[in-house]
């Protein structure tokens, strides 16, 4: 799980910095014995990189690498300073070389020990389904490669989950459907969580449940807080 929060976060940063070219994802063991290796992973891509003065700062909390960029292409700038943090708990690190124009590579590096030959195959994890089986649950995330995973993790855990991308889609999913259950993000970009959710419970006069997703995990956010039901 942390793996992949780890590495969404870095592909999901080089899909929104690069408007043209590509991005490679390479994935190598090194240093590998009978009983561990350190897994390598090589995320490049063509965007517009980082500026040698702002690479360092990229990893602290609420660092984005330039105003006028984070202001075009959003952002909380959590991301990567949870991703490191992540790492180093691991055991391992991210490392960044970029040219701006040109592109950036995060190298990251994660020890792994290897699951012993003869091990009793893991048993599957309990999930707790109980009364959940089935809920329908609508996401609303602009940010395509978060929307897939929440839905993945809901799907896996026995919900039936729904996604679209803005607000005003949200409106028009919810004139249609049903839902048991609303994943908000807050910053979304047009008619924000806040707006949609007022709508959802003023014009479409629902009472679903809606639960805020944000990266801002403030008090001042918690004060913004829609009445509740
Ligand atoms: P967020 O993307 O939510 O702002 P992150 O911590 O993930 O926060 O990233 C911090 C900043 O680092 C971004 O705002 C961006 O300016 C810069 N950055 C991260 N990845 C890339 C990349 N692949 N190409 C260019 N800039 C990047």
């Amino acid at each position: 799980m942390r793996v992949s929060q780890i590495l969404l976060n870095i592909i999901s940063n080089a899909v929104k910095f690069t408007e043209k070219g590509s991005i490679t994802i390479h994935c190598s063991a090194e240093a590998e014995t009978p009983h561990s290796l350190r897994a390598v992973f090589r995320i490049r891509d063509t965007g517009i990189g980082i500026s040698a003065a702002k690479q360092a700062s990229v990893f602290e909390r609420f660092t984005q690498a330039d105003a006028a960029i984070s202001r075009k292409y959003g952002g909380s700038g959590l991301g990567l300073a949870i991703a490191r943090e992540l790492a180093q708990v691991m055991g391992g690190s991210i490392e960044l070389d970029s040219k701006p124009g040109k592109g950036t590579e995060f190298l990251v590096k994660l020890p792994f020990v290897k699951a012993s030959a003869h091990a009793e195959p893991d048993q599957p994890e309990a999930t707790a389904t109980t009364g959940c089986a089935g809920c329908r649950v609508l996401v609303v995330e602009d940010n395509v490669l978060n929307q897939k995973m929440t839905r993945l993790m809901l799907e896996n855990n026995g919900y039936t989950a729904f996604g679209v991308n803005s607000g005003t889609k949200a409106l028009s999913w919810l004139r249609k459907n049903t839902a048991d259950l609303i994943l908000m993000d807050i910053q979304i970009p047009g008619m924000d969580g806040y707006a949609a959710t007022r709508k959802i419970r003023e014009e479409l006069g629902l009472q679903t449940p809606i639960i805020a997703i944000t990266a801002h995990a403030f008090s001042g956010e918690k004060r913004n807080a829609w009445p509740r039901a």
